[in-house]
């Protein structure tokens, strides 16, 4: 193979296009430029952490600050709510939450605590202003939530279903974080995504500043299934898909709608996720 073969066949494999449609020099030369493009661009608007927008070396990433303050949820955890335990207390043992108050659905994980970092990337994310951080979260959560991903051996693959934003909200707004994230989500671990199985039948007021009994009240009857769209679900497990949980009155909410309208098994899937009394994190 000569030097101008091997060549073809980089250029081929790299972006898949027919040999015959552009001269392996015209290639070479577009791609040495987008390469020089790429990096006068990068002299001109330099990378900028996706936090706190401080010069970075690398592109959609976080500065080492940033990064060092971010507190990924791992092991020991409730095998149940996924809240981090400080020891662990056996591998079955559940939270003191998970047994007060059983969820509906059956496992929920986080891929970080809704500390101030956290806070400060879903804010970003809610607005769409940085689109590479979707991606960034839910890389991160595609990793929390492995156990969630993996099936029994006859199990069809889950399907992913976004929090729904009420229609106003989305329009004002229009885009919708959870949506974004399930999308993200699904391409990356090969999952469907459905995100018109529920909708919003009522705009709820923020959930910010409210008990959680207040909170379950708010949630309570908002979320409807769509009637066609559940047939394709059918014997199918869910994931909810959202960016934060609080008390999870919302997923919970969701949950209960669907279990209502025969879905067998629920779970949850965030990026962050608010732990009350840890000292330090919130
Ligand atoms: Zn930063």
């Amino acid at each position: 193979m000569g030097f101008m073969d091997r060549d073809r066949e980089s250029v081929k494999a790299r972006d898949g296009e027919r040999l015959s449609d552009t001269p392996v020099s015209a290639r070479v030369f577009r791609d040495g430029f987008a390469r020089f493009a790429r990096t006068v661009l990068d002299h001109i608007y330099p990378p900028a952490c996706m936090s706190c927008d401080i010069v970075v070396g690398v592109a959609d990433s976080l500065c080492p600050e940033c990064w060092s303050r971010l507190r990924p949820i791992t092991s020991p955890m409730c095998p149940v709510l996924g809240l981090p335990f400080e020891v662990s207390i056996g591998p079955d043992a559940l939270s003191a939450e998970a047994i007060a108050n059983p969820p509906p659905f059956s496992r929920a994980r986080s891929a970080v605590l809704h500390n101030e970092i956290a806070s400060s990337l879903v804010s970003r994310l809610k607005f769409g202003d940085r689109p590479e951080l979707a991606k960034f979260c839910a890389r991160l959560m595609l990793g929390a939530g492995a156990e969630l991903l993996e099936r029994e051996e006859d199990e069809q693959a889950p399907v992913l279903v976004p929090v729904p934003l009420h229609r106003s909200r989305q329009w004002r707004r229009r885009y919708n974080q959870a949506n974004e994230l399930a999308r993200l989500l699904g391409s990356l671990g090969g999952m469907e995504v459905l995100p018109l199985l529920v909708r919003r039948r009522r705009a709820t007021r923020a959930q910010i500043g409210l008990s959680a009994s207040q909170r379950a009240r708010n949630v309570a009857g908002a979320f409807e299934a769509a009637p066609d769209a559940l047939a394709a679900v059918a014997g199918r497990r869910i994931i909810i898909v959202d960016d934060v949980i609080t008390t999870g009155s919302t997923v919970s909410a969701l949950s209960k709608v669907l279990l209502g309208q025969g879905v067998a098994k629920i779970d949850v899937l965030s990026f962050s996720r608010v732990v009350i009394g840890d000292a330090g994190v919130l």
